[in-house]
């Protein structure tokens, strides 16, 4: 079958993971195996390098995990018990489902569940939706990760383009504010680095001690869920000191008196009290924030994991509108720039049904609780959801429910596929088409196959239409397959856009990809205004907009648990790849008050559940908060539990988020704690 590659070749596409970046990449190809992957100048913005992380790609095409036929289960659920199939049998196993339940339940008993796990724009939203549309199942809320941010960002300014990577060195102010592109985004910090080098002021603001907070001039390492009187007692500060623009608010802004009113009660003292860092650091932060041009906010993501996350991101990126930073190049905000293109995915002809929503991050109450009508069918695709979503011991019940028939289709044996009635061998990037948007860098590039698919596996287009036609959904006219999939989504596209991917693999946005914001893009709101205070999300948020909700820490559960993204995985994917053990990161001053040292087997947990792993103790996080790192799998704990099953299933205050670090839990020596 491979006769069509010369023995060595290289064949260069894009990196479609869920990662800000989108690195255009040069795979080396021998006897038809994918043998390297590095980074091209291609996308002039990621340089030519690549991280570590997808370094090791060849390693899950291959590797042992990998999933390379059809599987039906045999044992009991969880132990990845399978044996072959063919897929046409699987297929016909699973469409039959499909239609037993809707006969007998309705659509709504068919929940699918996928998150970013294959990020591009064929993966997902394409002949999948087609399928579950028209089958009028239950709609999946889409929450795990930037979901209160993305409301923030949408309500606030439409989503308006923010300040490219390549402007970072223009700025004179950087406030990194719960991102660590040291681990996510690798791109920006030489952007940064150069920044410094120039003389700008680097402010870091992240209960760790990140990469680039030791290089920070100032570093507020806040309590995790304390962003937001942070960020109020910046705007405190400028309404009431004088240094709000007021000119630009009158001209730009609605809602900036809600606001001002809002942040009135948090002074420096009474915020840093809250966040438990120093007074006269925040004050430096705002005062030097108002002393520089042009000014620039990173806003990340780690801010919004809580359940003041929503309200959070809005106040942090309402300070440039306040401050009057933007204007200038280098000056402003970044949050992702997804939506810089001014398109929306809207390729699929099928109407979204008025059915339940599901939030994803209430996935085991789902499974185990909701009645009319009970989940009967699920189907995972480019997501692990029994190591990704809150409370993981109700997820791992739900999905060990002998009345559930679970689907996952993907790529390697995750710990969701042990617990799949069928199980699904899909492709991986490096196998198929995709066109990649990055949400850092403002780039949008077509992916091409370099090898052929591994084993029998099968593209999400390929796949998903397959079962379309199987459940005699088609309608005339829609694309068959990859291929076709990509030539009508290219077609669907702004034509420039379209035209240019297919004609030379990358386009250049509308604005040109370097937009200063308020003289090149605008907000996309209905009247081109910021909206400091959108009553709708008054009215959603429970102490509502900007109102703080306090600690949910307790006495028996006092340290707060934080799991940020890591140099391993992306999200959960490439957990499969062999690593040190996960180990539980705590400072020496909790670590002394516990009597534990580094090295010591322990118990970390709360009356959600427990994880045991090993502790690290070190300066590196500050005091009262511990770390797991983010995307870890059952195989990397002791105990086979990893940090969800320590996070409530609690949502954010807006946007529906998940409250990872709203985790409250408790350490102890795991040798003789008689559990
Ligand atoms: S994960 Fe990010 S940094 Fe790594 S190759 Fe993909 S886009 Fe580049």
């Amino acid at each position: 079958m491979h006769s069509s590659f010369a023995p060595e070749h290289t064949v260069e596409t894009v990196c479609p993971l869920d990662c800000p970046d989108s690195c255009s990449l040069v795979a080396t190809v021998q006897d038809g195996k994918l043998t390297a992957l590095d980074g091209t100048h291609a996308n002039p913005v990621t340089g030519g390098y690549i991280c570590a992380k997808v370094r090791r790609f060849p390693e899950r095409v291959y590797g042992p995990d990998r999933v390379l036929f059809p599987m039906v289960r045999k044992g009991p659920k969880g132990l990845a018990s399978f044996e072959r199939a063919s897929w046409d049998e699987a297929l016909e196993l699973v469409a039959a489902k499909m239609r037993e339940a809707r006969q007998a339940f309705g659509g709504e008993s068919i929940l699918p569940y996928s998150y970013g796990g294959s990020n591009g724009l064929l993966t997902q939203d394409t002949s999948d939706a087609t399928l579950f549309r028209r089958l009028g199942t239950s709609r999946l809320a889409r929450t795990v990760c930037a979901a209160p941010t993305s409301a923030a960002n949408l309500g606030m300014y439409g989503k308006m383009a923010s300040v490219a990577y390549e402007d970072y060195p223009e700025a004179r102010f950087i406030l990194l504010w719960g991102a660590n592109p040291s681990a996510s985004g690798i791109h920006l910090v030489p952007f940064i680095r150069e920044a410094k080098q120039r003389g700008a002021t680097l402010v870091v603001i992240d209960p760790r001690v990140t990469p680039l907070a030791k290089q920070a001039d100032i570093h507020l390492a806040v309590r995790p869920g304390t962003d937001l009187p942070v960020a109020l007692a910046i705007h405190r500060y400028l309404f009431e000191e004088g240094h709000a623009d007021t000119a630009f608010l009158a001209e730009h802004a609605n809602g900036a008196d809600k606001l001002r009113e809002r942040a009135q009660p948090w002074t420096f003292e009474r915020a840093a009290e809250e966040a438990g860092i120093d007074a006269a650091a925040l004050r430096r932060v705002a005062e030097l924030y108002v002393a520089a041009s042009p000014a620039l906010v990173r806003c990340g993501w780690g801010q919004e994991r809580n359940r003041n996350g929503g309200s959070a991101s809005m106040a942090i990126l309402a300070l440039p509108a306040v401050a009057g930073k933007f204007g200038v190049r280098g000056g402003g905000y970044t949050m992702s720039n997804s939506a810089s293109w001014g398109f929306e995915r809207d390729w699929v002809d099928a109407q979204v049904p008025q059915t339940r929503e599901v939030n994803m991050n209430h996935l085991g109450r789902a499974l185990l609780e909701y009645a009319d009508p009970p989940v009967k069918v699920l189907f995972v695709y480019n997501s692990n959801a029994a190591v990704t979503t809150p409370d993981q011991t109700r997820v791992l019940r739900g999905l060990s429910r002998d009345d559930l028939f679970t689907v996952v289709f993907d790529q390697v044996m995750t710990d969701t596929a042990r617990y799949a009635d069928v199980l699904l061998p899909a492709t991986t990037f490096i196998e198929g088409y995709d066109i990649a948007r990055g949400y850092g860098p403002i780039t949008l590039r077509l992916g091409r196959p370099v090898i052929e698919p591994v084993g029998e596996a099968r593209s999400n287009a390929d796949v998903f239409g397959a079962l379309v036609r199987a459940l005699d959904l088609q309608e005339d006219g829609e694309p068959e397959g990859e291929l076709e999939e990509m030539l009508h989504v290219l077609g669907r596209l702004p034509a420039a856009i379209g035209g240019d991917l297919r004609d030379q693999g990358s386009a250049t946005a509308p604005h040109g990809g370097r937009p200063v914001q308020f003289v090149d893009v605008w907000p996309r709101t209905t009247d081109r205004k910021i909206d400091l205070f959108p009553p709708e999300y008054d009215r959603e948020a429970p102490a509502g907009l900007y109102g703080y909700q306090p600690d949910p820490a307790t006495p028996q559960y006092p340290l707060a648990l934080i799991s940020p993204a890591s140099e391993r995985t992306i999200s959960s994917t490439l957990g499969e790849l062999p690593r040190p053990e996960a180990r539980l990161l705590m400072h020496p001053d909790d670590a002394a008050a516990r009597g534990l040292k580094d090295g010591d087997a322990v118990r970390v947990f709360n009356d959600l559940g427990e994880v045991r792993c090993n502790l690290v103790v070190g300066p590196w996080i500050r005091t009262g908060t511990v770390s797991l790192p983010k995307g870890l799998w059952r195989r990397h704990t002791a105990n086979g539990y990893t940090g969800t099953v320590l996070v409530p299933d609690t949502l954010s205050d807006l946007g529906g988020g998940a409250c990872f670090n709203d985790a409250r839990v408790e350490v102890e020596s795991a040798l003789g704690s008689g559990h």
